[in-house]
């Protein structure tokens, strides 16, 4: 049984964050600490650790996380301009929270994909 994480609990409210979505599926929230104008973490209500996780019993939930970031790139108004969705698996991938979550990410130029 993979180890609840501070999303968990934004999940089912049990503490505080601007949450701008949930359906049965998914939650959106802003980042604690935006990198970007717009900073949002889209993830599935399942706890599932990394993307190595995933099964394909999850795929309606992957899907859902798409359709939630265009929604709410619209909502933003960062649609037309463009924006980044980052998912980070694992230590090499920079990965924090150990609970499965799209960066929507964007307002500003971005530039190129940081390879390192
Ligand atoms: P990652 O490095 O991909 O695991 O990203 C984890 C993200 O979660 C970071 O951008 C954090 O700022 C964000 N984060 C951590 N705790 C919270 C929280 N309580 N509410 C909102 N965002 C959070």
């Amino acid at each position: 049984m993979a180890e609840e994480t501070i999303f968990s609990k934004i999940i089912r409210k049990e503490i505080d964050a601007d949450v701008l979505y949930q359906d049965e599926l998914v939650t959106a929230f802003r980042d604690i600490n935006p990198r970007t104008p717009t900073h949002v973490l889209i993830i599935p209500n399942k706890l599932i650790p990394t993307t190595n996780d995933v099964e394909s019993e999850d795929e309606a939930m992957m899907g859902r996380m798409f359709t939630v970031a265009k929604k709410i790139a619209k909502e933003e108004g960062i649609a037309e301009d463009g924006y980044r969705l980052i998912v980070n698996c694992n230590a090499h991938g920079g990965q924090e929270v150990y609970h499965v979550h799209m960066h929507l990410v964007g307002g500003s130029p971005l530039g190129p994909l940081l390879m390192v």
